[in-house]
């Protein structure tokens, strides 16, 4: 079918983040007229700072990055080839503060061969995906398992108690990687699968005006009222046999049904994994359901924290708090409801100074996150501060003010984002961006966007952003007879 004619074909996207608006975004652009987004909240976008604040990686490759820069969103440092060419693998050298748990501060020089070491085993453990090779089961198991065996062999000359001191730092990290990946324990984390996700090269860097300016560029190239909110999807009826009249029709909360010729469904994988049984009729195909059950969605919670004056050093830009008897390389906590802030790994330090004031990020992962959310926030304040003063020694400190996010108990959300569980493999997401009906038909009734469906973005704004664009383009060549378009960034 000519291109012409599929313009007027019915488009409904479910969610407006970052996926469902770029999706929208290249469909218009490219001539389709009935495009339509349906949001369940009230909110215009869902990834204030409260969610993402960094462009990981930003250089050529990434669109968000692409966009921002053609928006103007961004700050000089950002745009200079230096920044965009440091290749960092995904580490960021940001300036770091050790504390430990009895109020003493760390040297950095004692705590850098423990660093070192939980680099390489990180880096290991993402090659072993091209390797084909699984030693063990898990991220978590693999970096235990060698770690003893490597601090057995390497710190042999060092004291017992810069050893346990290391040991403790690891437990540390590893909670540091539960925030990266969102997941409750590196136990979680597949281990074979964990080299699909691939970083770009340029130095991690924020929006000075906030994420939400991205979203308010691209929903500027959409024409007013494409977007319907508080308008949750309750149900797709889908196809499954070869010829339908009118494949999909949408079913929202109040009971109306709308019809249309496709549509895209962007909802987080947290809420699929919760809401899979009642959101497709018929059912989804097993083997997409085994990969939603199986591919991982976790909690991460940012806690921001302002302070009258700073207890960190002036260039700063992290705090880890290393407890000191955690030598037994732990990141979950046994009593959840007593010891929780034990998994706040540390704080990131809002930068620079003159435009947020003292203010710290805090990062807490893991169930032990998702019980912090159900408390009342006087209460998590009171354990944040307990907690600061028990690592600096100083009795005197008082934060000002606190917010934190809530991403777990968020009922259009479910949690943070998505890792790859134990067991994974790149099939599962090939499984998750495969649109419906999957065999003997080409009519891509439903279609899969969000970051959940990118084969090594997966959990970034970047990635969500990629797929939204892929599947406008799967529609886009659907109808066209010229193949596949260009990628829209190639012309930024
Ligand atoms: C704490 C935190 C920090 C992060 N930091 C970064 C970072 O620094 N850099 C980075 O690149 N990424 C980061 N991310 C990840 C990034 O925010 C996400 O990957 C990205 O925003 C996901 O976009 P999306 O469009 O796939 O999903 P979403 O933005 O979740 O959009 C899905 C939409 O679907 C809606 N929805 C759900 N159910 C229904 C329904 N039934 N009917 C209608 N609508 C529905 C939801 O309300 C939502 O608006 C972070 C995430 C978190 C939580």
């Amino acid at each position: 079918m000519a291109l012409r004619q599929g313009l007027d074909s019915h488009i409904v996207i479910i969610g407006s983040g970052i996926a469902g608006i770029a999706a929208a975004q290249k469909l218009v652009k490219y001539g389709f007229h009935n495009v339509r987004i349906l949001e369940a909240t009230a909110r215009s976008n869902n990834i204030i700072e409260i969610g993402a604040n960094w462009i990981h990686g930003p250089s050529e490759e990434n669109p968000v990055y692409c966009l921002a820069r053609h928006y103007g969103l961004l700050e000089p440092e950002a745009l200079s080839p230096e920044n965009q060419a440091m290749d960092i693998g995904g580490h960021p050298p940001w300036v770091p503060n050790w504390f430990s748990s009895s109020g003493k501060k760390l040297k950095a020089e004692d705590m850098n061969p423990a660093v070192d070491l939980f680099v390489e085993l990180l880096n290991e453990a993402s090659e072993l995906e091209s390797r084909g090779g699984e030693p063990q089961a898990s991220v978590g198991d693999f970096i235990r398992t060698e770690t003893r065996r490597r601090a057995e062999e390497q710190w042999q000359g060092e004291g017992a108690w810069t050893r346990a001191q290391r040991m403790c730092l690891i437990s540390n990290l590893l909670k540091v990687e539960c925030s990266v990946n969102g997941s409750h324990t590196m136990d979680q984390v597949g281990l074979g699968a964990f080299g699909l996700y691939k970083t770009l090269p340029g130095l991690d860097c924020t929006f000075p005006g906030g994420y939400e300016g991205l979203v308010r560029s691209l929903m500027s190239e959409l024409p007013g009222g494409l977007v319907t909110y508080r308008r949750p999807v309750s149900c797709v009826h889908w196809s499954n046999t070869k010829v339908a009249v009118q494949p999909v029709s949408v079913e929202v909360e109040d009971g109306e049904r709308i019809t249309a010729d496709h549509v895209i469904v962007t909802v987080p994988l947290g809420y699929l994994k919760m809401h899979h049984s009642t959101l497709f009729s018929p059912p989804l195909p097993l083997h997409k359901l085994h990969s939603v059950q199986r591919m991982g969605f976790g909690t991460n919670n940012k806690i921001f924290v302002e302070f009258d004056s700073p207890w960190w050093d002036v260039d700063c830009e992290i705090i880890y708090l290393v407890w000191e008897d955690e030598e037994d390389l732990v990141d979950q906590v046994a009593d959840v409801k007593r010891s929780w802030i034990r998994k706040l790994f540390g704080f990131t330090v809002l930068k620079p100074t003159e435009r947020y004031g003292h203010v710290l990020c805090g990062w807490i992962p893991g169930h032990e996150s998702e019980y912090m959310e159900t408390l009342p926030e006087h209460e998590v304040m009171h354990a944040v501060t307990q907690l600061i003063r028990r690592f600096t020694g100083d009795p005197t400190i008082t934060p000002r003010r606190m917010l934190r996010s809530q991403w777990f108990h968020d009922p259009w959300t479910c949690g943070s984002y998505t890792y790859p569980g134990r067991g994974c493999s790149a099939q599962d997401l090939d499984n998750l961006m495969e649109p419906l009906p999957t065999k003997g038909s080409s009519q891509s009734q439903v279609l899969f966007a969000g970051e959940a469906t990118h084969a090594c973005y997966y959990s970034t704004v970047h990635g969500a952003l990629l797929s939204g664009w892929r599947e406008a383009d799967r529609l886009i060549s659907h109808y066209s007879s010229t193949g596949p378009p260009e990628p829209l960034w190639s012309k930024l």
